[in-house]
């Protein structure tokens, strides 16, 4: 365990990439990083392929949705519900992704909405927050972070922050391929604790993770710094064996390694 007792996390958002070939070939790759959790995020049509592909390595990387729908089931058109991925074997899902924010028009109070089922769903949601080049420009970033973070407990009643998961991913960093300066991520990750803990309490201890054009090269200093958890990574986790690599580093820099 890291020194500070939380979860230790790095997980793969594949995006709209991937095939059937690429699924095989990637969970070849994949083997245990002790005391790091290692989680996939598949198209979801490819999650009962990735469950089957998984067999015995399900005890060590678990799957998820890129997304859920707000409503257990409905007239819905194309729309999936976190109760349904629960059912295809996720365990955990992203929510808040600034591509879904930009592309599918998502507000914080859809957000907030999708939080609360994936909960009740029984899923380990992972919050996406963060702000675009413009706000940081104009020094907003943390006046953005923390209204989408207060939108959450604004929109839909009592909400036990404890089992969020936050990631911090500034917009202008994610598939850009130039991540945040390390202190510019120590300060929001420093802020969204201090927000968090405004909102649900300062027994809350979250999980934050960073994202945005994490790779092998800069994960190591990335993960350095105690108030990073790990990183949900996009681009550079397509291959089973990049991923490895980035949880060995979260491993190398907080984990206790075996024996
Ligand atoms: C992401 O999709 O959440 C992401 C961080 O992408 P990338 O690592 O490619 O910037």
């Amino acid at each position: 365990m890291p020194d500070n007792g939380r979860r230790l996390i790095v997980a793969a958002n594949w995006k709209m990439h991937g095939s059937l070939q690429m699924l095989g070939e990637y969970v070849a790759q994949l083997t245990p990083v002790s005391g790091v959790e290692l989680v996939v995020f598949p198209p979801s049509v490819y999650l009962f392929a990735m469950q089957a592909a998984l067999a015995e390595r399900a005890t060590y990387v678990a799957i998820g949705a890129q997304d859920v729908h707000e409503r257990a089931s409905g007239a819905f058109t194309g729309e999936e519900s976190a109760e349904m991925m629960a059912d295809a074997g996720a365990r955990w899902t992203i929510i808040g992704h600034s591509e879904r924010r930009r592309f599918a028009g998502e507000t914080d109070h859809r957000i907030a909405a999708k939080v609360r089922a994936a909960l009740r769903a029984g899923l380990q949601p992972i919050l996406c927050v963060g702000e675009s080049l413009q706000e940081r420009t104009e020094s907003a970033a943390e006046k953005v972070v923390g209204a989408q973070l207060a939108a959450m407990a604004a929109a839909g009643g009592e909400l036990d922050w404890q089992r969020l998961i936050v990631a911090y991913e500034p917009v202008w960093a994610i598939g850009t391929g130039h991540s945040a300066r390390i202190d510019q991520v120590e300060d929001m990750h420093g802020f969204i604790r201090q927000t968090v803990q405004t909102l649900g309490g300062t027994a809350v201890d979250p999980v934050v993770l960073y994202g945005g054009s994490v790779n092998e090269k800069n994960a190591e200093e990335l993960f350095r710094s105690t108030l990073v958890d790990g990183a949900l990574v996009g681009s550079a986790a397509l291959t089973g064996t990049r991923f490895l690599n980035i949880a060995r580093s979260l491993q190398r820099m907080k984990a206790h390694k075996p024996g």
